[in-house]
């Protein structure tokens, strides 16, 4: 059976010596989480990932979702009773500021604790993840009616959330969008058209749904200039809170899929639905965005959560199957067999995966305190900083993070040989899961461009400047330390061929577009690498740190500067492969006409 123990040493580590949360005392909600406070939440989390979610997985998988004909979605058994759970928790409302039901405490945490949440069910946490989603939008762009209306009985997990942009025509390219939206005498709209891949769009767990729908008011212009976003709830909300009559929303099918076989995809059908505008008309696609760029850390995390599950049960396999012998001599005289976990090979899997789950996990978390940073700090300048980084680490997270997560979700089948094919040992699973997290919430290829084309430029290019600046000062600051030449050295030499890589952009691909799309792909992953290799060399800077001052966690710690060593070895290497890539250009990429292919 498949195992998951949630990382909660490599977390605490990760919060308190790489980040030093205790620090950030004067943001909103930090006072309040005290480093006892935080693990005994951490603990807590791990738990009901462990006991709650982890064990109906691999169940949720086989047994998938059904629609009935009436329309009811019945998801597998005991997601109800694990969402009960996890809601009960308080789970839902971590970081949800404490006037509309929740904790306060710091995105941070929240996303520590998604983490073991997704690792242990990924199609179940989709529930919930929606949810979240939905209630940053309404957080940010609902009137104090629309608040007050929705988001406490969505923080309460009794009512879900959903979003609701992709149709049948128009995925990526939501100015081809058809919705339409009607106006009406008491202010409200009539929704009509048909939304596919619906996550969580229907299900029995929860007494309402409120989907987010992107529509064209009657009138509005074409293209992404005449979108609006709707609330749009599948019971009709009465003035005292009361669910009313059910609206005209339905799920019309169930989409057969890949993976994540627990969460129901559906197609929604609107007919004259009664929706609620959000934020100002036409502008729906800003207000969505803050639900999008919410659920692509969520999406991003996903990778890392599902390349951390496939990576534990791998190493469990290795330790235990024997086949063949060392090639340094017997290392189990006793056996028929040495354990795999002696073969070169296999250690180059299993390190690789390490490498990159434990520099993720730092990724996540400092990304997440950018956006706790920018959101919670009195202070402009440190807001702005914050903000800028938030944005720019935003794609890179997302599409890093799952193409990764996917490439070592195989990597761990790999190392089960055939038993990882057969069903029997859940890590196809794995594999089928980790691979959405790619395509939604904007493809990876839609992440790269974002970064190239959107966020290297903004406002003349201050994010990347910062970025570069906060690696280039860590470098400077540890230039006379002896034991840290190793890290600085590579992340350095990374630096360089992302500089190097920024500037060709900025001398080639504003004339020629082209040139930008071609190097995307390669220049989103040439920054992961850097900005994962500047992960490696804070940690190895803490655990040398800790060390020093006799730390307890001595084993622990000496396992952080291998890995560390191993990544700037044999990982960040590849930025001069990813630069070679990018000044190739264009060119050759689209000599061939379409009938060539
Ligand atoms: C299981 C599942 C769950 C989902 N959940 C939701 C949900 O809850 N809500 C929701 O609204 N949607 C959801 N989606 C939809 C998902 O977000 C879209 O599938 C995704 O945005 C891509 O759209 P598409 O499938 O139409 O692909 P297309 O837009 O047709 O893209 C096809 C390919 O072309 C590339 N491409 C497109 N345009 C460009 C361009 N300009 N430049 C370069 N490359 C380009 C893309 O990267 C992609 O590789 C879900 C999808 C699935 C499969």
């Amino acid at each position: 059976m498949p195992v998951y123990k949630a990382p909660v040493n490599d977390t605490l580590f990760v919060l308190n010596d790489v980040l030093g949360l205790e620090r950030y005392g004067n943001l909103q909600g930090f006072a309040d989480a005290t480093p006892d406070m935080i693990e005994a939440i951490i603990g807590e989390a791990a738990k009901v990932a462990e006991e709650a979610l982890f064990p109906i997985n691999l169940s949720g998988d086989r047994e998938g979702c059904t629609r009935n004909d009436d329309g009811t979605v019945l998801v597998p058994n005991g997601f109800k009773q694990a969402y009960d759970q996890y809601v009960q928790g308080g789970w839902i409302g971590l970081a949800v500021p404490e006037e509309f039901g929740g904790q306060g405490l710091p995105y941070t945490l929240h996303a520590a604790v998604g983490e073991y949440m997704s690792s242990a069910n990924m199609s179940l946490m989709m529930y919930p993840g929606l949810t979240q989603g939905a209630i940053a939008a309404i957080l940010v762009h609902g009137t104090d009616e629309q608040k007050a209306t929705y988001l406490p009985n969505m923080v309460g997990g009794s009512w879900s959330g959903t979003m609701n942009l992709t149709e049948p025509h128009c995925g990526t390219d939501l100015g081809l969008l058809r919705t339409k939206a009607v106006p009406q005498d008491d202010g409200s709209y009539k929704i009509s058209g048909q939304k596919i891949f619906i996550s969580a769009g229907e299900h029995s767990m929860t007494d309402n749904i409120v989907h987010l729908v992107l529509a064209r008011i009657e009138g509005a212009p074409e293209g992404t200039k005449g979108i609006s976003l709707f609330i749009v709830p599948k019971f009709m909300v009465g003035d005292d809170g009361s669910l009313g009559a059910r609206n005209g929303v339905s799920c019309g099918a169930l989409e057969e899929k890949m993976g994540i076989h627990g969460n129901s995809t559906c197609v929604m059908n609107y007919d004259d639905a009664t929706g609620y505008l959000i934020g100002a008309e036409n502008k729906g696609l800003s207000a969505m965005f803050v639900m999008m760029n919410e659920a692509r850390l969520g999406v991003g995390l996903q990778g890392l959560s599902i390349a951390e599950t496939a990576y534990q049960n791998a190493v469990a396999y290795a330790n235990e199957r024997i086949q063949g012998r060392s090639l340094s001599g017997a290392k189990a005289p006793d056996k028929k067999a040495d354990p795999i976990i002696v073969h070169p090979d296999i250690r180059r899997s299993l390190m690789t995966i390490k490498a990159f789950n434990e520099a993720g996990r730092a990724f996540v978390l400092w990304t997440a305190l950018k956006s706790d940073i920018a959101h919670r700090s009195q202070d402009e300048a440190e807001r702005q900083n914050a903000d800028d980084l938030l944005g720019l680490a935003t794609p890179i997270l997302k599409g890093v993070l799952t193409d990764k997560g996917f490439d070592h979700a195989v990597i761990a089948q790999q190392v089960f040989g055939g038993h990882g094919y057969i069903e029997e040992w859940g890590m196809s699973q794995y594999v089928r899961d980790a691979r959405i997290a790619m395509i939604y919430e904007g493809a990876n290829g839609i992440q790269a461009l974002d970064l190239v084309g959107r966020k290297l430029a903004l406002n003349g290019g201050r994010a990347v400047m910062a970025m570069f600046k906060e690696i280039g000062d860590f470098c400077e600051e540890n230039r006379g330390d002896e034991a840290m030449v190793l890290y600085t050295k590579g992340l350095k030499k990374g630096l360089n061929d992302l500089q190097a890589s920024t500037m060709w952009f900025m001398q080639n691909a504003m004339a020629k577009p082209d040139n930008a799309g071609a190097g995307s792909t390669d220049y989103m992953h040439l920054f992961g690498l850097v900005t994962l290799g500047y992960m490696w060399a804070k940690m190895a800077k803490a655990a040398q740190t800790a060390l020093a001052a006799g730390d307890p966690r001595e084993d622990y710690l000496k396992a952080k500067l291998v890995t560390a060593k191993f990544y700037m070895e044999r990982i960040m290497p590849e930025t001069a492969l990813r630069k070679v890539r990018i000044e190739a250009g264009a060119d050759t990429m689209m000599e061939l006409a379409a009938e060539a292919f």
